[in-house]
């Protein structure tokens, strides 16, 4: 099969390990993939995308990446360690204001060079992609070539990551001796989980891959990510049919919506780090795997012995705001 060429940016495979006390916990074996370490500056699942994306962006000659993103996104800080490692400029748009002081995501990109933009949320629903192809009409100007990255990296190319990502698993678990009867990732943007599924369907449909979106519903991630998968038919030529209502996604667990956490899940999270020394973050996994945990505890997932967990990152979305409350 023809696959699109990568750039080599995350430390992997990344580890798979037992989380031996919660297994116990819920009599059930649960694992997780350590995508939280693809790195330190780049860590997360965005590096992942930004392996393909950041490389069909070099092929097409760009010195200068242009991405968007929540104000604390992670996808935009790894795009900025990203930049700054190959010697490219680096513009964010970010919805929201600029604060007193700059911390987590925001802090970081700020120290590695990257040049922020702050929209308001209204721009950000209406006119964000007018306001990055303006970014690269003036770069272009400056004899600078921009490439456009879309929200969390979350498009056919960046996609990519995660089927590569599903390939490192089927190696990781013929290791292991067995195979997982069901992937659960979070759904935020929905290129992850559509790289995984998409990986999936590929090696003959072997399990159930779960998603737990954390803002919006379950019906439009299902059309989100056939969209995707379509978009990533178009780089290859992969022989699968997409079947919309195939697509599993767990609804029920945004919450407040996205990036604001309910007391539940920040005690969920607070017990987990205290059980595992495992640390999710607010605005995602911990969403994501208090989700799941519900979901088990409910019965509900019982016919899988091993379920893997992917532990997509985020750990600098601990922002003042979201410790306040733990
Ligand atoms: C972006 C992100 C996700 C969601 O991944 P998508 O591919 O956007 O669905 C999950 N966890 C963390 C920590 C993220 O930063």
């Amino acid at each position: 099969m023809k696959m699109p060429e990568r750039i080599r940016l995350a430390n992997l495979p990344t580890k798979i390990e037992k989380l031996e006390r919660l297994s116990q916990n819920l009599g059930k074996n649960i694992w997780i993939k350590r995508d939280d370490q693809t790195g330190m500056e780049v860590s997360g699942n965005k590096v992942r995308k930004l392996e393909f994306a950041v490389r069909e962006a070099l092929d097409q000659d760009c010195n200068h990446l242009i991405t968007c993103g929540g104000i604390q996104s992670n996808h935009a800080r790894a795009t900025a360690a990203v930049a700054a490692k190959l010697g490219m400029g680096c513009t964010l748009v970010l919805r929201g204001e600029d604060g007193e002081d700059r911390e987590g995501n925001l802090f970081l990109e700020t120290l590695m060079g990257a040049e922020v933009v702050f929209i308001t949320p209204e721009e950000f629903e209406e006119s964000l992609d007018g306001i990055m192809e303006g970014i690269r009409d003036d770069l272009a100007r400056d004899g600078k070539k921009g490439y456009i990255l879309p929200v969390g990296s979350s498009n056919g190319i960046g996609s990519f990551g995660y089927l590569n990502a599903y390939q490192e698993i089927e190696d990781q678990e013929r290791d292991l001796g067995f195979s997982f009867d069901a992937i659960v990732a979070t759904v935020g943007s929905g290129g992850t989980f559509a790289g995984l599924y998409a990986g999936n369907l590929l090696s003959g449909d072997k399990r159930d891959v779960l998603g737990i979106n954390i803002s919006s519903t379950a019906e439009y991630f299902r059309e989100r990510v056939c969209d995707l998968l379509h978009e990533m038919k178009e780089y290859t030529e992969i022989p699968f049919v997409i079947k919309e209502e195939d697509i599993q996604i767990i609804d029920g667990y945004p919450g407040l919506g996205y990036a604001m956490s309910r007391d539940e899940e920040l005690e969920f999270i607070k017990w987990l780090a205290r059980l595992e020394g495992l640390v999710l973050d607010p605005v995602y996994t911990g969403k994501a795997m208090y989700g799941l945990v519900q979901e088990i505890r409910m019965g509900n997932l019982d016919k899988y012995d091993n379920i893997l967990f992917i532990h997509t990152g985020g750990i600098f979305g601990w922002t003042r705001e979201g410790r306040g409350r733990v």
